[in-house]
């Protein structure tokens, strides 16, 4: 466990007040890494350093897991989505089996992490043992920039989303370029994938990377109707404008929740300004710049803000919160 995460008494009168009450009794956080130790162990010091992502948390076992979700949410029970670490240097064969593990000896489903280089029938094999429901590639396995300019198909291949398409299975897409959901060759890669692998259930995690209101606003538009064979995932995503207009202009169906632990178990919020974030935070990480240094002590946690965000928006839509909330989640990444 992360040594950081402590929960204060404002924590749980903020709980109390917005949460305890509105977010449904049982839900599904369908984004958050599963890992040991010695499946990172190959990380840098300075790929951490380097990354404030993975400087808030890059471990977290099943453990772990039980014990953030109890003290956060003592109210509900909250079932998971299981993702692997998708890093470079991860142990990804390792990571994959102990997901395995994690699918047959939990009530949890999981995705299983490609690389390229994998061939089809070694995927095939061990995602059909596993019983996995999805996929889980990322633009670490063709570049240790975050934000490359690669294509989707330099971290996951054609030859596998065929396979992915003929398991009819998920995929949950980390998209890459400095562009983000609008960047133009983003938007014609995913346009290629839904006409020619129609079977896969592709889901955009984090809005697409659109932790600003302009990069939603233009990928929305750019994405035209292709945004109706689509699912998003909200992991790390704090903006009420981005969920604002993801709730007014997408099927409700088509929204997952996810939180992207342990990397979000920091008290804070966002700014926004110019099509960039800001983390604000309280824990003394090396990227933390104290732009407010008074306000710190009274920051709640990040996942609070976020949950909290969606539920102000849904206000009593109850059948739009157990989508977004549970069931849209346990649809796409079926149990295998
Ligand atoms: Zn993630």
């Amino acid at each position: 466990m992360y040594d950081y995460f402590k929960q204060y008494p404002h924590d749980v009168v903020f709980y109390e007040k917005w949460i305890k009450d509105r977010l449904p009794q049982s839900f599904v956080d369908a984004h958050a890494h599963f890992n040991l130790p010695e499946h990172v162990s190959n990380v840098s010091a300075e790929a951490i350093a380097g990354d404030w992502a993975l400087e808030s948390g890059l471990l977290m076992s099943i453990e772990d897991s039980d014990t953030y979700l109890q003290t956060l949410f003592p109210d509900q029970s909250v079932f998971r989505i299981c993702l692997p670490w998708p890093l470079r240097d991860a142990d990804t064969v390792a990571n994959n089996q102990y997901i395995a593990n994690l699918i047959q000896e939990h009530d949890v489903r999981g995705l299983f992490t490609v690389r390229p280089e994998y061939s089809r029938d070694s995927i095939e094999e061990a995602f059909v043992a596993g019983h996995f429901s999805g996929f889980k590639p990322y633009p670490y396995m063709a570049s240790a920039t975050k934000g490359a300019d690669v294509s989707i198909f330099d971290f996951m291949t054609h030859e596998q989303f065929k396979l992915a398409n003929e398991l009819k299975t998920a995929i949950l897409l980390h998209l890459p370029r400095r562009g983000r959901l609008p960047d133009p060759d983003n938007i014609a890669e995913i346009h290629l994938i839904l006409d020619r692998y129609p079977d896969i259930k592709l889901v955009v995690a984090h809005f697409g990377r659109s932790f600003c209101i302009e990069h939603f606003e233009k990928g929305l538009e750019k994405l035209g109707s292709d945004v109706q064979g689509l699912y998003f995932d909200t992991a790390a995503v704090l903006n009420p404008r981005v969920y604002d207009m993801a709730f007014n202009k997408l099927d409700h169906r088509r929204i997952l929740f996810g939180t992207d632990f342990p990397i979000m178990l920091w008290h804070g919020k966002r700014e926004w300004s110019d099509g960039q974030y800001h983390n604000l935070v309280r824990e003394e990480f090396s990227w933390n710049r104290h732009p407010y240094p008074d306000q710190e002590k009274d920051y709640t946690f990040y996942v609070y803000e976020q949950i909290k965000t969606i539920l102000d928006l849904l206000g009593s839509d109850e059948q739009s919160k157990q989508a977004i909330f549970k069931e849209n989640a346990l649809n796409v990444y079926d149990q295998r």
